[in-house]
């Protein structure tokens, strides 16, 4: 069939497996094109590895650290004449090039917060790789089942104590206009805590080591953000924000437990970028619309593979983690240099739809939204028909 995206909101209900693969090969290219990473883990468990931070994570740790990854993610394969999801093709094609590259790399797809993705994980480290050095968490996810009550939680996108107006981009028609978040309500915050908090980076990292499949020294690393203070009341004051605080406590307690194999937990600030999670928060988009307009003619713009290859090779692996005055690393260090900063409050101040494509870069994002379902991607036929069923070789 001939693939076309098809946006509904802020999602695309298509995905184009050549182009996911080639995302995927452009992705890898980054990594190699900077050389092997020194000192890197060599057997990684990847929990969220099938798109954005995730993914990006994975192909650093395979194809710059060499390392034989487990990946974990929650996928659709291709059924009833549709479509699979891009991370289900991002997979596909990560273990052919992984494979081609001599290199172990296995999936494994479910619900990462369930107990019995749990086992199934530690049973395949045991089968295979007896013992993990390194694990990421990068899940983005609206909803979490308790694995003990069955409970399920629903993570909002909401500002705490009043309601919130500001500009607004629409993404599809470059509009800008304004947006209105009601505040969060009766138990908000702590349905939000639940899915996109702590607790499930803890279970897991708990399983693992009553398992005893972490080897010694090992490090896990689970992601957060920051972001300028225009984005602070829908985003680090706002009900996720109170998730993420809660990522950071997981991170102390976790600390605490890992001294016991020499072991290490972190938390990484990463940059704003266009993702699936990211696209469906409000207010966001404009902002990074701006940001890449200021930072791609500065040549500090980064995308994920960018920015984890710099987590990889220039703070995790390297023994030089910088952390800042809480104990995170901050790779979003070149977002937040002040005097961009400066720039992008001026600007985020006067934008406005007549001045959108001279103070933002819609076209960009745009782009960058359609490339993480396989669309807009150099050399590929995109009027060629494409065989929609495609297999993740270690899911077959
Ligand atoms: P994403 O939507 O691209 O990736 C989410 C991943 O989680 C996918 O691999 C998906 O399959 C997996 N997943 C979701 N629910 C799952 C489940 N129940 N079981 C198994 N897998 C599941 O998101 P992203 O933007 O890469 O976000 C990853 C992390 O990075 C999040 O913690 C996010 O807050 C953080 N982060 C994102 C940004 C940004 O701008 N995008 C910036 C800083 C930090």
């Amino acid at each position: 069939m001939v693939i076309a995206p098809k946006i509904r909101g802020f999602i695309c209900t298509t995905a184009h497996p050549i182009g996911c693969a080639k995302h995927v090969a452009e992705q890898i290219e980054v990594v190699r094109s900077r050389g092997p990473i020194a000192n890197g883990p060599q057997k990684v468990l990847v929990i969220g590895s099938s798109t954005g931070y995730g993914l990006s994570s994975r192909i650093a740790a395979a194809f710059g650290c060499n390392a034989a990854t487990l990946g974990v993610f929650f996928e659709r394969g291709s059924e009833n004449g549709r479509t699979a999801t891009a991370g289900w093709y991002n997979s596909a094609a990560f273990e052919h090039e992984a494979k081609a590259a001599g290199l172990y790399a296995r999936s494994l797809n479910g619900d990462a917060f369930s107990d019995e993705l749990k086992q199934q994980v530690i049973a395949a480290i045991r089968e295979d790789l007896g013992q993990v050095d390194a694990i990421v968490y990068s899940l983005a996810s609206p909803r979490r089942a308790d694995p003990k009550t069955g409970e399920v939680f629903k993570s909002v996108l909401k500002p705490i104590g009043a309601s919130y107006t500001n500009k607004n981009l629409n993404t599809s028609t470059g509009e800008v206009n304004e947006v209105t978040l009601e505040a969060a309500q009766g138990d908000d915050i702590a349905q939000t805590v639940a899915v996109m908090g702590g607790q499930d980076w803890e279970w897991w990292i708990e399983a693992l080591l009553e398992a005893g499949v972490v080897a010694q020294g090992a490090w896990t690393v689970a992601y957060s953000y920051i972001g300028p203070e225009v984005t602070w009341p829908i985003y680090k004051n706002g009900t996720i924000g109170k998730a993420k605080e809660d990522l950071e406590r997981a991170q102390h307690a976790l600390d605490q437990k890992l001294v016991a194999i020499g072991g290490k937990a972190w938390v990484s600030v990463n940059k704003a970028l266009v993702t699936q999670a990211s696209s469906a928060i409000p207010v966001v988009p404009l902002y990074i619309s701006l940001l890449y307009r200021a930072m791609k003619p500065e040549g500090t713009h980064e995308d994920t593979i960018e920015q984890m290859d710099r987590l990889f090779r220039e703070r995790l692996c390297n023994g030089a983690p910088q952390p800042d005055e809480a104990g995170r690393i901050r790779v979003d260090d070149w977002e937040m240099a002040p005097a961009l900063q400066a720039l992008l409050s001026e600007r985020w101040d006067s934008v406005n739809t007549e001045n959108l494509p001279e103070l933002g870069d819609l076209d960009g994002y745009q782009k960058s939204f359609l490339r993480l379902f396989g669309f807009g991607l150099d050399g590929v036929d995109y009027a060629a028909d494409v065989e929609p069923d495609v297999a993740v070789p270690s899911l077959a």
